[in-house]
């Protein structure tokens, strides 16, 4: 699917072509985007919002355009509820410390997963030390899902959030945010979903999935790096603090008394990433023009064959085996006598054959360490793989499985 409209692709590593698994990571860039981020320095790059003269109002029309479309992707009721930041990571610290500073107190109680990304863990994680309040983990069941039941139980009058990742980044699992959200909110509680890796795989609505947050990065969706979402409903975002001080995010500042900007500018402090968004704009009018579901059916394709094939090769154990998956397969690989060939070995011997994988704890060493292994290797799918590609993968690492064993 469209391997042509991403200069990178046509790159040569160690003498090989590239065959690029490594897109939970983060995804490589059309050509539109790139020709995107060269107009806007060329042509009409000024600082949004403050400015009177032409080039600053042309910047500000289209960084507001790019929120609108950031609004319509994810099914938003209005853009004021998209709120441009760093990243995903960026976002969740934004909203641990926002939502702390309003919401939690002494005692209280946050949830998270067994399966977070260290950016799901460690801003809830600071904001308990902050506030002296508790984390609290779902843990997994033997099949690698989430326990459920054992979720239902630390749900108390104490809980103020949850926040889990909709798809997890180390096993490509899909998990049951639906019921997830559904549970918290016949308690009143508040959920924040991570969708890092479901945004770019899955149709996103979240006016059906019905979370209070959501959280995803541009640069897994063919967009640039340094620009990402937080979108939260207007009536949490009304409530909530800012989570910075600056330039844009105010109305009227004096030494006595500062008021605050409507939303979304409340949260967006300081220059915004105007070239990012008009960028990611873009990206999204690509996928868009391909089709999320689409995209979700072909990447579904890729991974359920990935799997198959790798069951086929008997010194390999496939995670989450027969789930649901969006986008990513993990796996490591075991000698005949049992011992585990370390990931990063195999990784680099992948490497030396043109394919990219990613190996390691993930940023998520909690899961790696409930797995009991020092890291996993991860082979993750784009629009633009290619059955050749998990051919192509498929048959270095049989090669590299016989150098290693
Ligand atoms: N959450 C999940 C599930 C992720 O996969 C990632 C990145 O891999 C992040 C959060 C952090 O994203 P970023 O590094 O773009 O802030």
């Amino acid at each position: 699917m469209n391997q042509e409209d991403f200069p990178i692709l046509n790159e040569l590593v160690h003498g090989r072509r590239l065959v690029y698994l490594d897109n939970a990571a983060t995804t490589q860039k059309p050509q539109v985007v790139l020709d995107a981020i060269t107009e806007a320095y060329s042509h009409w790059n000024a600082n949004v919002h403050r400015g009177v003269h032409h080039l600053s109002q042309v910047a500000t029309q289209k960084h507001e355009e790019a929120r609108e479309k950031v609004a319509q992707l994810i099914h938003a009721h209005s853009s004021e509820e998209i709120i441009f930041t760093k990243g995903t990571t960026d976002s969740l610290n934004m909203l641990a410390r926002s939502f702390g500073d309003a919401m939690v107190k002494e005692g209280d109680e946050i949830i998270i997963s067994q399966l977070e990304h260290h950016s799901n863990i460690v801003p809830w994680q600071m904001l308990c030390e902050r506030k002296g309040a508790v984390l609290k983990v779902i843990p997994l069941c033997e099949d690698l899902s989430l326990d459920l039941e054992a979720f239902k139980g630390l749900l108390n009058e104490k809980t103020k959030l949850v926040s889990v990742a909709h798809v997890s980044n180390v096993l490509g699992v899909v998990n049951p945010v639906e019921e997830i959200i559904h549970l918290a909110h016949e308690r009143g509680i508040v959920v924040c979903v991570d969708g890092a890796q479901s945004v770019p795989h899955l149709v996103m609505n979240v006016k059906q999935l019905d979370c209070d947050f959501l959280v995803f990065s541009a640069h897994k969706m063919y967009g640039p790096t340094g620009l990402g979402v937080l979108y939260g409903k207007k009536e949490w975002l009304d409530k909530l603090p800012p989570a910075e001080g600056g330039g844009e995010m105010i109305e009227h500042v004096s030494f006595e008394k500062t008021t605050y900007n409507v939303l979304p500018y409340k949260f967006e402090a300081g220059t915004p990433n105007y070239v990012g968004s008009y960028a990611f704009g873009k990206s999204i009018d690509y996928v868009q023009a391909i089709g999320l579901e689409n995209i979700a059916k072909h990447e579904h394709a890729l991974a359920e064959y990935i799997e198959q094939e790798l069951n086929k090769i008997r010194q390999v154990k496939v995670y989450a085996a027969g789930k649901e998956k969006a986008g990513a397969v993990s796996f490591n690989v075991y000698r005949a006598d049992g011992a585990l060939i370390h990931p990063f070995d195999v990784g680099v011997l992948l490497d030396r054959q043109g394919v990219a994988v990613r190996t390691g704890h993930h940023c998520a060493e909690p899961l790696i360490d409930w797995l009991g292994v020092p890291g996993t290797v991860r082979a993750s799918v784009g629009l633009y793989n290619t059955k050749e590609d998990v051919d192509v993968f498929i048959s270095a690492l049989k090669k590299a499985i016989m150098m290693l064993e």
